[in-house]
């Protein structure tokens, strides 16, 4: 089991916590701009790393508040928690962050 640094609430086991997917992919400024290529592209497609991906969860049975969490995919190693609204910024790995959403 993981434990999870709830940037709130300090260190708690995994099971208190849920996963929304992966974090810092915004909304389209203009969704009616969009083609339905470009729309299902911002919806369903995800980078899916191997390594260093930034994920958004939320404590659940705890504080019930949202934060990030940086995990490595291979080794689900949590690199480090931060609240949301704070850059990934962080140490190396991953690469191309802002891709897909754009903006
Ligand atoms: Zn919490």
């Amino acid at each position: 089991m993981l434990r999870i640094e709830c940037p709130y609430c300090g260190p708690r086991d995994e099971i208190e916590f849920s996963c929304g997917g992966e974090a810092h992919i915004a909304r389209p400024p203009e969704p009616e701009a969009l083609s339905d290529a470009e729309w299902a592209d911002y919806l369903f497609m995800r980078t899916n790393p191997k390594g260093a991906l930034a994920e958004r969860w939320c404590h659940s049975l705890g504080c019930r508040r949202w934060f990030n969490v940086e995990r490595d995919t291979v080794s689900h190693e949590i690199l480090r928690t931060y609240k949301m609204g704070e850059p990934r910024g962080g140490g190396g790995g991953g690469g191309g962050d802002n891709s897909g959403g754009g903006a």
